[in-house]
């Protein structure tokens, strides 16, 4: 203890720098992290485009630097994800770097020990060069998916990628479990774009001076012990983040906290949670599967409807009329949801996601079973994770039929069919809880992580 107190002083006067990627899956967890390193000793810098900008005095105990991030306005970034990652890593040099060097020039400050920026942002790995300062990585996504990521030349060179749809269901003998449809891909009009995102995110990874993720050894060893041989840095498995801190603050739109007390009024395990995240879409039809899934699996429903999830939709026009007051109270719809609240609910029982990583995690955190409805990218192998080598959940082969999803939420949360399941996922709520306590993997790494800082110093 008074040797930590000691090194904790010795931080005191240091401070680090963060950058996230100004997505909501993104900035949550760069938040988390830069609460946990503060708690370490740290004085903390976050820079933030004035895109998707969090609210400052929500962070009192930070400081921050916003830019002008220097995006076409002509759509293209509101419409196409890659496109939209592309641009950034493009066009956000020069400002970025001008920031950063203002910075780094303040005397009043205490002295940068390192940036810290989202692995998506690789350009900055060449600004950190030109500066002399070192950068370490945030991957926000799994590691499993990341050695998928890291296989993209292989992927590319045996034709499994671009992915041709008569080859949907074949094995990637390569990559087991996954087949050629959980590839990490997303449709873009150019895909030589996201090959260029992989590959800078990929090689300036293996540039910088580590990389930090919101994971845990238990749960993704191997593929830990696949990247530490592959990237050649100090990896440092940390994660849950967002079991170190009691609330997220970073929410980009406001949470409903409605849904609170809708739960409190419902049984105990009774309650199936719905939500696909910050970007994932989806179009009329199936949504409105979605929704008669979810009235005919007699289940009470809390459903996020994000204002944009329906393809040219504003909201929930295209429910019949009368939908969800003919359910009598079972179900409720909100645009948004304090979902970490919602997840450690007693009356949740299950969640219906789209696997970003970060509700994945979260949900395993609560012991709560997914079903998994992946969109895009990561998301295709973290549910692939999840229902075959986890086995914390089932996936929606079929597609978004109401039959389909009907039987999936009976199996997974009254049929006896689903109990494994159940009970596999509370077992790794509590590995995941065990990491974090005295003697814990992520704990031991966060120290490793202290360590690390201190020696990019000297
Ligand atoms: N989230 C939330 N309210 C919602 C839906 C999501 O607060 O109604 C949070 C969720 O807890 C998670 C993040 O938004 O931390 C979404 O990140 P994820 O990686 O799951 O998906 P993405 O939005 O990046 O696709």
């Amino acid at each position: 203890e008074r040797q930590s107190s000691k090194e904790m002083e010795q931080r005191k006067g240091r401070r680090l720098v963060l950058f996230p990627l100004p997505l909501q899956g993104h900035i949550n967890p760069m938040l988390h992290l830069a609460n946990i390193l503060h708690s370490r000793g740290y004085s903390i810098t976050i820079i933030h485009t004035n895109f998707n900008s969090p609210d400052p005095s929500n962070y009192p105990h930070f400081t921050f630097h916003f830019f002008s991030e220097n995006l076409p306005e002509d759509g293209t970034c509101a419409t196409d994800l890659i496109a939209f990652l592309s641009l950034l890593n493009t066009r956000c040099g020069p400002p970025f770097r001008h920031c950063l060097a203002n910075l780094l020039s303040e005397t009043s400050e205490e002295p940068v020990a390192c940036l810290i920026s989202d692995a998506i942002l690789y350009f900055t790995q060449e600004v950190a060069n030109e500066l002399k300062l070192p950068r370490l990585v945030l991957r926000t996504g799994a590691a499993s998916s990341f050695c998928v990521f890291t296989a993209f030349p292989l992927l590319k060179e045996r034709g499994y990628i671009p992915i041709q749809d008569s080859r949907l269901e074949e094995p990637v003998v390569e990559l087991p479990p996954l087949r050629v449809k959980d590839l990490p891909v997303i449709d873009t009009p150019d895909p030589v774009d996201l090959y260029r995102v992989v590959a800078g995110m990929v090689n300036q990874g293996k540039a910088s001076s580590g990389l930090i993720w919101n994971t845990f050894e238990e749960l993704e060893q191997s593929a830990l012990e696949t990247l530490d041989r592959q990237l050649g840095v100090p990896l440092f498995p940390i994660g849950p983040f967002h079991k170190c801190f009691p609330v997220s603050k970073s929410s980009l739109s406001p949470q409903d906290e409605s849904c609170i007390s809708w739960l409190d009024k419902q049984e105990r395990k009774s309650v199936i949670y719905v939500s696909f995240g910050s970007l994932a879409a989806v179009n009329e039809t199936e949504f409105l599967e979605i929704a008669w899934g979810l009235a005919n699996s007699k289940q009470p429903f809390l459903w996020v409807v994000r204002p944009g999830l329906i393809r040219g939709s504003e909201w929930l026009e295209p429910l019949p009329n009368g939908f969800l007051e003919t359910l009598g109270g079972r179900g409720h719809v909100v645009k948004w949801a304090p979902q970490q609240q919602v997840l450690a609910h007693s009356a949740v029982g299950a969640f219906w996601t789209h696997n970003g990583w970060n509700s994945t995690l979260e949900s395993m955190c609560e012991g709560i079973p997914m079903i998994c409805m992946p969109c895009f990218t990561d998301q295709r192998v973290n549910a692939r994770y999840v229902s075959e080598i986890w086995r914390v959940g089932v996936q929606l082969e079929k597609g978004m039929e109401r039959g389909e999803i009907e039987r999936t939420i009976k199996r997974l949360m009254v049929e006896k069919d689903g109990e494994e399941i159940r009970e596999r996922v509370l077992h790794l709520k509590e590995k995941a809880a065990l990491c974090l306590s005295q003697g814990g993997s992520s704990r031991h790494s966060l120290d490793r992580l202290v360590h690390h800082i201190s020696s990019l110093e000297s």
